[in-house]
């Protein structure tokens, strides 16, 4: 899942990056309300992690805007503020959860995955394709019988490819879904992992990862 973080303590926005990315999230981050407004805008993001108090641009302010122009995305209030005036006026705001600081990182990490649950958003429900089942919740991948070890990176990507079964998805839609904008788009790291991955899932009568040739990758739902 691919996360926006808008907070302006850089100290706090460098642990919350470090605790997600080990939990397997591609992570972006903005250090003001402006330019958090216009990621937002830009990306596909699976959740929205943002402060209360921000330079240009107030985290309540950002919520109304993104939610006037139709994004569904779930978004988790971060703020020092304490008090249910404030909690109300956030969630009115459109936030789906509201979380005071200081937190701990396991409240952090549970609220994100009862968010992550909601039924708008489907990256934590259990996908299958022929044999192979991935179980977002528990970060587990089993082929029939067998359980399978994925990294952080090549679970995300099945995972993205699983729920677009069917479809072709090209390596840009992958970079803006399964990675985070730190990365150089000229670089071949999606074909290394698709590689990596199928040398996983795939043995030589059986091909799961299809490549179409100038387009991208497709689970073949036919074949
Ligand atoms: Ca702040």
């Amino acid at each position: 899942m691919r996360i926006l973080l808008i907070e302006d303590e850089k100290d706090l926005a460098a642990f919350i990056t470090s605790l997600l990315k080990k939990a397997g999230m591609a992570i972006d981050t903005a250090h003001d309300g402006e330019q958090g407004i216009f990621l937002a805008r830009t990306n596909n993001y699976g959740l929205i992690i943002t402060d209360y108090i921000l330079p240009k641009l107030d985290g309540r302010s950002l919520i109304q805007e993104l939610r006037q122009e139709g994004k569904q995305m779930p978004i988790l209030m971060l703020s020092a503020r304490q008090g249910t005036i404030d909690k109300i006026s956030v969630l009115d705001a459109g936030a789906d959860d509201y979380l005071a600081k200081p937190f701990s990182s396991e409240e952090l990490l549970a609220r994100i995955r009862a968010l992550s649950r909601r039924p708008h958003n489907i990256q934590s429900d259990v996908l299958t394709f022929k044999n192979l089942k991935l179980e977002p919740e528990s970060f587990k991948l089993s082929k029939g019988n067998k359980n399978i070890k994925l990294t952080n990176k090549e679970f995300s990507l099945l995972q993205y490819l699983m729920i677009n079964k069917g479809r072709i998805v090209s390596r840009e839609t992958l970079l803006d879904h399964v990675w985070d904008d730190g990365l150089d788009s000229f670089s071949n790291t999606v074909e290394t992992h698709i590689l990596r991955l199928r040398r996983k899932i795939e043995n030589k009568d059986e091909k799961i990862i299809h490549t179409i040739v100038g387009r991208g990758y497709c689970l073949d739902i036919r074949k």
